[in-house]
């Protein structure tokens, strides 16, 4: 391993400025936040009679290859992992409620629900669904953007007496992107003014054809308020997940994704964990993101004590060091040592790249990663002040083919450039692409943080010709 001057300092109890002038003695340039190498380190240390030990230094920061795969025999039925999104208002948070309240199972009842980000009813014939109860699509692209994919299946909610809005849009196209099938609910049917053909109508032309009309997407009508065909809907979330057969082996080391997670006065770190592979059982040393811990409590969403949770199951627990970040990936360990030994070495790894700041797609590396192979694609989102535009924009940048990488278009909207679409787009691996259009304060601040490439222009030609030349390497250097 190797340490900064200002930790080496640290560790010797020295003002850093101390460091460094007996590294120039030396013949040693270096600045407090350099990395020294071990020769140094023995010197200075030497200098100060310390005798330097080398920490044994865990390399597992990745998850990937150390979580192994399953052969298919092991692997048994799990529950659906469900996501409601949709415009506001349009019912998503009424469809939560309701569906948890008439499915409480008969044993539950009376049971003090608990809101941990997620809820899990049965169905006819044991049959489980998980829901995440956060409504709407930041939770789910804010994961997806951490690499968290958790959403085996999206409900579309669509107001029957409004129809497609631009939150319905966006949320299709954040399902869209993830490859995540989507059934439509056609709420508010209870209403007079319902116009569920209109409802159908309008999502013909994202691509949502219902099966009454040759298509292969499921529409349910109900109201989320009665709850007149919300069995029907669940028996279509059982159908669809019979279909694509979700699966997971629930003998084994547990691993899976943090819901959401906070600092909890009395109870410290609290995260809500979806346990995704195996079982996860009370005293599990566990590494979620770059926090570790053991598993001190768990409890369920009807606020019951647990000691194991299976794939699929939301649980709560505490136990951990710090508070992990939703869209965190979590994996337990065989002892308590390894765990905190990979939870620091990720910790170190988090802040070594923070230091180095890797950057998403940008129009001026773009080239660099086409020749490379890295991408074949290029993600767009079209943000214009008129719908016309809009359409002229898509349609000429689409046509882009340059040396067999091509242009996709997974957005477009009318108005100003919003937080949504930043997400959207880091998740993507997007630039974002404005015309006559601005991003307003949260979009800003989100894509400087995110890295997020945007392209504002006022003439349209200007903004293909753009695209072009990045994409062929040819862009002029910005100043
Ligand atoms: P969200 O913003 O999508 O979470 O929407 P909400 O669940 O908060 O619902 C918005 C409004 O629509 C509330 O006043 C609900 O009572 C109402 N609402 C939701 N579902 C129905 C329904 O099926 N029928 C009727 N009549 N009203 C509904």
């Amino acid at each position: 391993g190797s340490l900064t001057v200002g930790e080496l300092a640290n560790k010797l109890n020295k003002e850093p400025s101390e460091i460094i002038k007996k590294l120039l003695m030396l013949g040693v340039m270096a600045t407090i936040n350099q990395d020294l190498d071990k020769d140094s380190i023995e010197l200075i240390a030497g200098e100060y009679n310390v005798e330097v030990e080398e920490e044994i230094v865990f390399e597992i920061t990745d998850f990937e290859g150390y979580d192994s795969e399953d052969s298919t025999e092991v692997l048994e039925e799990r529950p659906p992992v469900v996501t409601i999104m949709g415009h506001v208002d349009h019912g998503k948070t009424t469809l939560l409620d309701s569906i948890r309240n008439t499915k409480v199972t008969a044993g539950e009842a009376g049971g003090i629900t608990q809101h941990i980000g997620a809820y899990q009813v049965e169905v006819d014939q044991g049959k489980k669904i998980t829901f995440l109860d956060t409504p709407g699509h930041a939770a789910f692209t804010t994961m997806r953007s951490r690499g968290a994919q958790v959403t085996d299946i999206t409900i579309l909610v669509v107001a029957a007496d409004d129809g497609v809005m631009p939150q319905t849009v966006e949320a299709i196209n954040h399902a869209k992107a993830a490859e995540v099938p989507i059934i439509v609910a056609v709420n508010k049917m209870d209403k007079e003014a319902a116009n569920p053909d209109r409802v159908m109508q309008e999502l013909t032309e994202h691509g949502l054809v219902s099966e009454a009309w040759g298509g292969d997407t499921i529409f349910v009508p109900l109201s989320a308020l009665s709850g007149e065909g919300i069995d029907t809907l669940l028996e279509m979330i059982l159908l669809v997940a019979e279909v694509e057969e979700y699966k997971a082996n629930k003998n084994r080391a547990a691993t899976g994704t943090v819901i959401e997670a906070q600092l909890d006065k009395g109870r410290g770190s609290v995260a809500t964990l979806l346990v995704q592979k195996g079982t996860l059982r009370v005293g599990d040393p566990i590494v979620v993101g770059n926090t570790y811990g053991r598993v001190r409590a768990m409890v369920n969403d009807l606020g019951r004590r647990v000691k194991e949770a299976g794939p699929s199951t939301p649980v709560e627990i505490t136990g951990l060091n710090e508070v992990p970040q939703a869209g965190d990936n979590f994996l337990v360990f065989a002892d308590e040592k390894t765990a905190r030994n990979v939870g620091e070495a990720r910790a170190q790894k988090q802040l070594q790249e923070q230091r180095s700041e890797k950057s998403r797609v940008t129009l001026d590396d773009l080239f660099e990663q086409i020749k490379q192979g890295d991408i074949k694609e290029i993600n767009l989102i079209v943000k214009a002040d008129v719908q016309g535009s809009v359409e002229a924009m898509a349609a000429s940048l689409q046509k882009i083919d340059v040396e067999g990488a091509k242009v996709k278009i997974i957005h477009t909207g009318v108005g100003a450039i919003t937080e949504s679409d930043i997400i959207l787009a880091s998740a993507s691996n997007a630039v974002v692409i404005g015309f006559n259009v601005r991003p307003d304060a949260g979009a800003k601040r989100t894509a400087d943080a995110e890295n997020v490439d945007i392209r504002l222009h006022r003439i349209i030609y200007k903004a293909i010709e753009e695209i072009e030349a990045a994409m062929k390497g040819m862009l002029d250097p910005e100043y």
